[in-house]
């Protein structure tokens, strides 16, 4: 399928960089036709990945996250990659309520927010070195 458009970010795994994340996704999807609501899944999909890159991918210390952002006729595709410690067991990071940090008031809701907020994800990770979420978004007609 032919992309139509393409946007890249890469920024420092800084606590406030997820709020200028997940504002130039939303800006940059804001050209596409999706209505409020669609746009507000998006960033909160959005806020979820680039928080769980922040604080357990990098876990504190600083890297690079990158959002690949590539727009089709039909859908949306972001990715958003960090170079962090990874995931050992990715399903079992995937049940609603598994969390490493159940002290730090994380509940284990990111990624099962971000999979029913977007029409599909998928995630791949290697211990050491990092992780990659796959967020896709349908265009309605
Ligand atoms: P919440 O998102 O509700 O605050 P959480 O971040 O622990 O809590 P999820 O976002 O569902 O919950 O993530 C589940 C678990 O997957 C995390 O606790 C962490 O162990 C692991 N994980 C998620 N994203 C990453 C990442 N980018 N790098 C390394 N581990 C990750
Ligand atoms: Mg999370």
């Amino acid at each position: 399928m032919e992309i139509i458009n393409k946007m890249n970010l890469k920024f420092w795994s800084k606590g406030e960089n997820e709020s200028f994340a997940r504002l130039a996704v939303a800006s940059f999807c804001s050209n596409i036709s999706f209505d409020v609501e669609e746009i507000s899944d998006i960033k909160t999909a959005v806020s979820e990945g680039v928080t769980n890159a922040i604080v357990h991918g990098y876990d504190g210390t600083m890297g690079e996250i990158e959002i690949n952002c590539e727009v089709y006729s039909d859908h949306v595709k972001i990715e958003i990659i960090d170079l962090g410690k990874g995931i050992d067991d990715v399903e079992k990071a995937l049940t609603p309520f598994f969390t490493t940090k159940p002290d730090k008031e994380r509940s284990g809701m990111g990624f099962t927010v971000m999979e029913g907020f977007m029409d599909k994800m998928v995630v791949e990770s290697a211990l050491g070195k990092g992780t990659k979420v796959t967020l896709i978004k349908k265009i309605k007609k």
